[in-house]
Protein backbone atom coordinates (compact mmCIF):
# COMPACT_ATOMS: atom_id res chain seq x y z
CA UNK A 1 0.00 0.00 0.00
CA UNK A 2 1.72 3.22 -0.92
CA UNK A 3 2.05 5.91 1.85
CA UNK A 4 0.93 9.47 1.00
CA UNK A 5 1.57 12.29 2.91
CA UNK A 6 0.33 15.75 3.24
CA UNK A 7 1.85 18.81 4.69
CA UNK A 8 -0.03 21.49 6.00
CA UNK A 9 1.69 24.66 7.00
CA UNK A 10 -0.72 26.23 9.85
CA UNK A 11 -0.05 29.47 11.23
CA UNK A 12 -2.92 30.93 14.02
CA UNK A 13 -5.39 28.56 12.43
CA UNK A 14 -7.42 27.04 15.11
CA UNK A 15 -10.63 28.31 12.85
CA UNK A 16 -10.19 26.43 9.79
CA UNK A 17 -8.82 23.38 11.37
CA UNK A 18 -12.12 21.59 12.56
CA UNK A 19 -13.56 22.04 9.19
CA UNK A 20 -9.87 21.34 7.13
CA UNK A 21 -10.15 17.82 9.20
CA UNK A 22 -13.93 17.02 8.35
CA UNK A 23 -12.81 17.44 5.10
CA UNK A 24 -9.25 15.59 5.24
CA UNK A 25 -11.57 12.64 6.95
CA UNK A 26 -13.52 12.52 4.34
CA UNK A 27 -10.86 11.74 1.48
CA UNK A 28 -9.37 9.43 3.75
CA UNK A 29 -12.27 7.26 3.72
CA UNK A 30 -12.52 7.51 0.17
CA UNK A 31 -9.17 6.79 -0.72
CA UNK A 32 -9.29 3.49 1.39
CA UNK A 33 -6.60 1.91 -0.77
CA UNK A 34 -3.97 4.29 0.41
CA UNK A 35 -2.26 4.87 3.82
CA UNK A 36 -2.38 8.34 5.26
CA UNK A 37 -0.12 10.71 7.03
CA UNK A 38 -1.34 14.19 7.63
CA UNK A 39 1.81 16.18 8.57
CA UNK A 40 1.44 19.44 10.24
CA UNK A 41 3.72 22.41 10.61
CA UNK A 42 2.32 24.15 13.60
CA UNK A 43 4.72 28.03 12.54
CA UNK A 44 4.94 29.43 15.81
CA UNK A 45 1.24 29.74 16.66
CA UNK A 46 0.04 32.37 18.64
CA UNK A 47 -3.90 30.86 19.09
CA UNK A 48 -5.08 27.20 19.77
CA UNK A 49 -3.59 25.39 16.78
CA UNK A 50 -1.00 23.07 18.14
CA UNK A 51 -3.61 22.33 20.94
CA UNK A 52 -6.42 21.50 18.73
CA UNK A 53 -3.56 19.40 16.11
CA UNK A 54 -2.71 17.44 19.42
CA UNK A 55 -5.81 16.20 19.98
CA UNK A 56 -6.23 15.43 16.43
CA UNK A 57 -3.84 13.02 16.96
CA UNK A 58 -4.73 11.79 20.12
CA UNK A 59 -7.98 11.00 18.59
CA UNK A 60 -6.29 9.25 15.28
CA UNK A 61 -2.76 8.81 14.53
CA UNK A 62 -2.90 9.31 10.66
CA UNK A 63 -2.47 13.39 12.10
CA UNK A 64 1.29 13.97 13.16
CA UNK A 65 2.73 17.31 13.78
CA UNK A 66 5.93 19.13 13.71
CA UNK A 67 5.61 22.43 16.31
CA UNK A 68 8.22 25.26 16.14
CA UNK A 69 10.03 27.00 18.48
CA UNK A 70 8.68 30.44 16.18
CA UNK A 71 7.30 31.55 13.12
CA UNK A 72 9.66 30.81 10.63
CA UNK A 73 7.59 31.35 7.57
CA UNK A 74 5.60 28.78 5.25
CA UNK A 75 8.71 28.32 3.17
CA UNK A 76 10.24 27.10 6.12
CA UNK A 77 7.49 25.11 7.42
CA UNK A 78 7.16 23.46 3.83
CA UNK A 79 11.04 21.94 4.06
CA UNK A 80 10.67 20.60 7.47
CA UNK A 81 7.38 18.99 6.09
CA UNK A 82 9.75 17.60 3.49
CA UNK A 83 12.08 16.56 6.22
CA UNK A 84 9.65 14.76 8.23
CA UNK A 85 7.41 13.24 5.78
CA UNK A 86 7.45 9.87 5.48
CA UNK A 87 4.80 9.00 2.26
CA UNK A 88 5.71 7.55 -0.87
CA UNK A 89 4.59 11.06 -2.29
CA UNK A 90 3.78 14.33 -0.41
CA UNK A 91 0.93 16.70 -1.45
CA UNK A 92 1.23 20.22 0.13
CA UNK A 93 -1.99 22.09 1.69
CA UNK A 94 -3.15 25.21 3.10
CA UNK A 95 -4.89 24.88 6.13
CA UNK A 96 -7.82 27.63 5.24
CA UNK A 97 -8.61 25.06 2.81
CA UNK A 98 -8.33 27.44 -0.50
CA UNK A 99 -7.00 24.47 -1.84
CA UNK A 100 -9.47 22.07 -1.72
CA UNK A 101 -8.71 18.20 -0.81
CA UNK A 102 -11.20 16.80 -3.16
CA UNK A 103 -9.03 17.37 -5.87
CA UNK A 104 -6.51 14.91 -4.69
CA UNK A 105 -7.39 11.83 -6.06
CA UNK A 106 -7.33 13.50 -9.43
CA UNK A 107 -3.52 14.46 -8.37
CA UNK A 108 -3.10 10.85 -7.05
CA UNK A 109 -4.15 9.64 -10.15
CA UNK A 110 -2.23 11.11 -12.22
CA UNK A 111 1.23 10.50 -10.41
CA UNK A 112 -0.33 6.83 -9.99
CA UNK A 113 -1.04 6.11 -13.85
CA UNK A 114 -0.26 9.27 -15.65
CA UNK A 115 -3.44 9.57 -16.85
CA UNK A 116 -3.31 11.28 -20.42
CA UNK A 117 -6.61 12.95 -21.02
CA UNK A 118 -5.29 14.21 -24.24
CA UNK A 119 -4.41 10.58 -26.02
CA UNK A 120 -7.20 9.23 -22.92
CA UNK A 121 -4.42 6.38 -22.40
CA UNK A 122 -1.75 5.52 -19.75
CA UNK A 123 0.94 6.62 -20.35
CA UNK A 124 4.03 7.27 -17.36
CA UNK A 125 3.51 8.51 -14.55
CA UNK A 126 4.01 12.05 -13.51
CA UNK A 127 6.48 13.37 -10.30
CA UNK A 128 5.01 16.64 -10.25
CA UNK A 129 1.71 17.03 -10.12
CA UNK A 130 0.54 20.89 -9.45
CA UNK A 131 -3.07 22.31 -9.20
CA UNK A 132 -3.57 25.43 -11.43
CA UNK A 133 -5.82 28.20 -10.15
CA UNK A 134 -8.54 28.21 -12.78
CA UNK A 135 -10.36 31.65 -10.93
CA UNK A 136 -9.22 33.50 -8.39
CA UNK A 137 -12.58 33.75 -5.64
CA UNK A 138 -12.26 36.28 -2.77
CA UNK A 139 -9.01 37.82 -4.24
CA UNK A 140 -9.19 41.48 -5.37
CA UNK A 141 -8.63 42.34 -8.67
CA UNK A 142 -5.45 44.09 -7.80
CA UNK A 143 -3.74 40.98 -6.17
CA UNK A 144 -5.21 38.98 -9.25
CA UNK A 145 -2.83 42.10 -11.32
CA UNK A 146 -0.22 42.02 -9.77
CA UNK A 147 0.15 38.20 -9.44
CA UNK A 148 -0.09 38.15 -12.92
CA UNK A 149 2.84 40.98 -13.89
CA UNK A 150 5.12 39.22 -11.30
CA UNK A 151 4.98 35.92 -13.42
CA UNK A 152 6.09 37.64 -16.44
CA UNK A 153 8.26 39.98 -15.10
CA UNK A 154 9.89 36.56 -13.74
CA UNK A 155 9.64 34.25 -16.98
CA UNK A 156 11.30 36.98 -18.68
CA UNK A 157 14.11 37.01 -16.62
CA UNK A 158 15.41 33.14 -16.57
CA UNK A 159 15.03 30.06 -18.61
CA UNK A 160 13.82 27.76 -16.33
CA UNK A 161 10.03 27.52 -17.17
CA UNK A 162 7.70 28.98 -14.09
CA UNK A 163 4.48 27.97 -13.97
CA UNK A 164 1.80 30.40 -13.63
CA UNK A 165 -0.99 30.66 -11.31
CA UNK A 166 -0.04 28.07 -9.35
CA UNK A 167 0.36 27.95 -5.44
CA UNK A 168 2.06 25.24 -3.27
CA UNK A 169 -0.90 23.11 -3.65
CA UNK A 170 0.72 20.13 -5.35
CA UNK A 171 2.18 16.60 -5.50
CA UNK A 172 5.41 15.46 -6.00
CA UNK A 173 6.80 12.24 -6.18
CA UNK A 174 9.36 10.51 -3.74
CA UNK A 175 11.90 11.44 -6.06
CA UNK A 176 11.05 15.13 -5.98
CA UNK A 177 10.74 15.37 -2.42
CA UNK A 178 14.61 14.24 -2.19
CA UNK A 179 15.98 16.46 -4.44
CA UNK A 180 14.20 19.47 -2.71
CA UNK A 181 15.61 18.54 0.45
CA UNK A 182 19.00 19.24 -0.65
CA UNK A 183 18.26 22.99 -1.61
CA UNK A 184 19.12 23.99 2.26
CA UNK A 185 19.55 27.82 1.08
CA UNK A 186 18.32 29.44 3.96
CA UNK A 187 16.48 31.99 1.49
CA UNK A 188 13.79 30.03 0.85
CA UNK A 189 11.35 30.14 -2.51
CA UNK A 190 10.02 27.11 -3.09
CA UNK A 191 7.89 27.88 -5.78
CA UNK A 192 11.07 28.52 -7.90
CA UNK A 193 12.09 25.49 -6.59
CA UNK A 194 9.55 23.36 -7.81
CA UNK A 195 10.52 24.63 -11.04
CA UNK A 196 14.23 24.50 -10.46
CA UNK A 197 14.19 20.57 -10.07
CA UNK A 198 12.67 19.80 -13.34
CA UNK A 199 11.09 16.13 -13.62
CA UNK A 200 7.76 15.26 -14.97
CA UNK A 201 5.51 18.19 -14.65
CA UNK A 202 1.60 17.66 -14.71
CA UNK A 203 -1.09 20.49 -14.33
CA UNK A 204 -4.18 19.94 -12.83
CA UNK A 205 -6.78 23.12 -13.22
CA UNK A 206 -8.94 24.11 -10.42
CA UNK A 207 -10.91 26.59 -8.57
CA UNK A 208 -9.33 28.54 -5.46
CA UNK A 209 -11.67 28.68 -2.69
CA UNK A 210 -11.74 32.07 -0.66
CA UNK A 211 -10.38 31.25 3.03
CA UNK A 212 -12.71 29.59 5.18
CA UNK A 213 -12.26 31.24 8.38
CA UNK A 214 -9.74 33.58 9.73
CA UNK A 215 -7.76 36.18 7.92
CA UNK A 216 -4.72 35.74 5.15
CA UNK A 217 -1.31 35.93 6.95
CA UNK A 218 0.35 38.12 3.88
CA UNK A 219 -0.07 41.85 3.67
CA UNK A 220 1.69 43.90 0.51
CA UNK A 221 4.73 44.08 2.30
CA UNK A 222 5.21 40.45 2.32
CA UNK A 223 4.15 40.07 -0.88
CA UNK A 224 6.58 42.25 -2.09
CA UNK A 225 9.08 40.73 -0.39
CA UNK A 226 8.32 37.34 -1.25
CA UNK A 227 8.24 38.65 -4.79
CA UNK A 228 11.89 40.08 -4.86
CA UNK A 229 12.70 37.20 -3.24
CA UNK A 230 11.95 35.23 -6.15
CA UNK A 231 13.62 37.36 -8.51
CA UNK A 232 16.93 37.70 -6.76
CA UNK A 233 16.91 33.68 -6.27
CA UNK A 234 16.22 32.57 -10.11
CA UNK A 235 18.46 34.66 -11.22
CA UNK A 236 21.43 37.16 -10.97
CA UNK A 237 20.60 39.37 -13.97
CA UNK A 238 19.78 42.40 -12.07
CA UNK A 239 23.32 42.37 -11.35
CA UNK A 240 23.72 42.38 -15.18
CA UNK A 241 21.63 45.96 -15.27
CA UNK A 242 25.40 47.80 -15.38
CA UNK A 243 26.88 46.03 -18.06
CA UNK A 244 24.13 46.37 -20.22
CA UNK A 245 23.96 49.79 -19.12
CA UNK A 246 27.83 50.39 -19.69
CA UNK A 247 27.57 49.40 -23.65
CA UNK A 248 25.15 51.86 -24.60
CA UNK A 249 27.51 54.48 -22.82
CA UNK A 250 30.76 52.99 -24.63
CA UNK A 251 28.72 53.05 -27.89
CA UNK A 252 28.09 57.12 -27.70
CA UNK A 253 31.29 57.87 -26.18
CA UNK A 254 32.80 56.28 -29.40
CA UNK A 255 30.57 57.84 -32.02
CA UNK A 256 30.57 61.32 -30.18
CA UNK A 257 34.67 60.65 -30.56
CA UNK A 258 35.26 59.80 -34.07
CA UNK A 259 32.74 63.23 -34.33
CA UNK A 260 34.93 65.56 -32.68
CA UNK A 261 38.55 63.46 -34.33
CA UNK A 262 36.70 63.87 -37.74
CA UNK A 263 35.31 67.75 -36.87
CA UNK A 264 38.43 69.01 -35.53
CA UNK A 265 40.63 67.35 -38.48
CA UNK A 266 38.22 68.49 -41.45
CA UNK A 267 37.41 71.74 -40.38
CA UNK A 268 40.58 72.56 -38.76
CA UNK A 269 38.91 73.82 -35.62
CA UNK A 270 40.53 73.18 -32.35
CA UNK A 271 38.87 70.94 -29.69
CA UNK A 272 36.54 73.03 -27.24
CA UNK A 273 36.58 72.72 -23.76
CA UNK A 274 32.93 71.57 -23.43
CA UNK A 275 33.53 68.45 -26.20
CA UNK A 276 36.53 67.75 -23.89
CA UNK A 277 34.13 67.91 -20.88
CA UNK A 278 31.84 65.86 -22.37
CA UNK A 279 34.43 63.22 -23.82
CA UNK A 280 35.82 62.59 -20.40
CA UNK A 281 32.19 62.47 -18.87
CA UNK A 282 31.35 59.67 -21.04
CA UNK A 283 35.01 57.96 -20.74
CA UNK A 284 34.57 57.62 -17.11
CA UNK A 285 31.12 57.07 -16.19
CA UNK A 286 31.22 53.97 -18.62
CA UNK A 287 34.90 53.26 -16.97
CA UNK A 288 32.46 52.86 -13.65
CA UNK A 289 29.77 51.46 -14.48
CA UNK A 290 31.51 48.54 -16.60
CA UNK A 291 33.52 48.19 -13.20
CA UNK A 292 30.64 48.09 -10.72
CA UNK A 293 29.31 45.61 -14.14
CA UNK A 294 32.41 43.28 -13.33
CA UNK A 295 31.85 42.97 -9.92
CA UNK A 296 28.60 42.39 -10.08
CA UNK A 297 29.18 39.40 -12.02
CA UNK A 298 31.69 37.81 -9.73
CA UNK A 299 29.00 38.82 -6.97
CA UNK A 300 26.46 36.59 -8.55
CA UNK A 301 28.27 33.73 -8.94
CA UNK A 302 29.52 33.95 -5.57
CA UNK A 303 25.85 34.02 -4.66
CA UNK A 304 25.10 31.39 -6.64
CA UNK A 305 28.10 29.46 -5.52
CA UNK A 306 27.13 29.97 -1.28
CA UNK A 307 23.30 28.24 -2.30
CA UNK A 308 25.38 25.17 -2.33
CA UNK A 309 22.69 23.35 -4.53
CA UNK A 310 23.69 20.33 -6.32
CA UNK A 311 25.04 21.23 -9.99
CA UNK A 312 22.40 18.68 -11.68
CA UNK A 313 19.97 16.11 -10.78
CA UNK A 314 19.65 12.49 -12.51
CA UNK A 315 16.84 11.30 -13.81
CA UNK A 316 17.87 7.86 -14.59
CA UNK A 317 21.01 5.89 -14.28
CA UNK A 318 21.84 2.58 -15.68
CA UNK A 319 22.62 0.57 -12.49
CA UNK A 320 22.09 0.19 -9.17
CA UNK A 321 23.85 2.52 -6.97
CA UNK A 322 22.50 6.17 -7.74
CA UNK A 323 19.22 4.96 -8.45
CA UNK A 324 18.77 4.05 -4.89
CA UNK A 325 19.90 7.37 -3.18
CA UNK A 326 17.17 9.44 -6.09
CA UNK A 327 14.35 7.10 -4.88
CA UNK A 328 15.26 7.11 -1.32
N1 LIG B 1 1.39 30.07 7.03
C1 LIG B 1 2.48 29.63 7.78
N2 LIG B 1 3.35 30.54 8.29
C2 LIG B 1 3.22 31.89 8.08
C3 LIG B 1 2.12 32.32 7.28
C4 LIG B 1 1.23 31.39 6.77
O1 LIG B 1 2.65 28.42 7.99
O2 LIG B 1 4.04 32.67 8.57
C5 LIG B 1 0.43 29.07 6.46
C6 LIG B 1 -1.02 29.35 6.77
O3 LIG B 1 -1.41 28.81 8.00
C7 LIG B 1 -1.73 28.68 5.61
C8 LIG B 1 -0.75 28.86 4.46
O4 LIG B 1 0.52 29.12 5.07
O5 LIG B 1 -1.92 27.30 5.83
C9 LIG B 1 -1.16 29.97 3.52
O6 LIG B 1 -1.32 31.17 4.26
P1 LIG B 1 -2.47 32.21 3.91
O7 LIG B 1 -3.76 31.50 3.68
O8 LIG B 1 -2.47 33.23 4.98
O9 LIG B 1 -1.94 32.84 2.56
P2 LIG B 1 -2.82 33.16 1.24
O10 LIG B 1 -3.65 31.96 0.95
O11 LIG B 1 -3.63 34.35 1.55
O12 LIG B 1 -1.80 33.41 0.17
MG1 LIG C 1 -4.92 31.18 2.16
Amino acid sequence: MKKISIIIPAYNEEESLPMLRDRIEKLMDSMKNYEFEILFVNDGSKDRTIEIIKKMREEDTRFNYVDFSRNFGKEIAMIAGLDYATGDCVIFMDADLQDPPELIPELVKYWEQGYDDVQEVKSEEYDDVYAKRRSRKGETWLKKFTSKMYYKVLQKTTRIEIQKDTGDFRLLDRRCVNALKKLRESERNTKSMFSWIGYKKKEVLYDRDPRIAGTTKWNYIKLIDLAIDGITSFTTSPLRLSTYIAIPTFLVLFVYFIYVIVKCFVIKQAIQAFQAIILLILFFSGVQILLFGIVGEYLGRIFNETKNRPLYLVNEYNGEKEMNEEKG
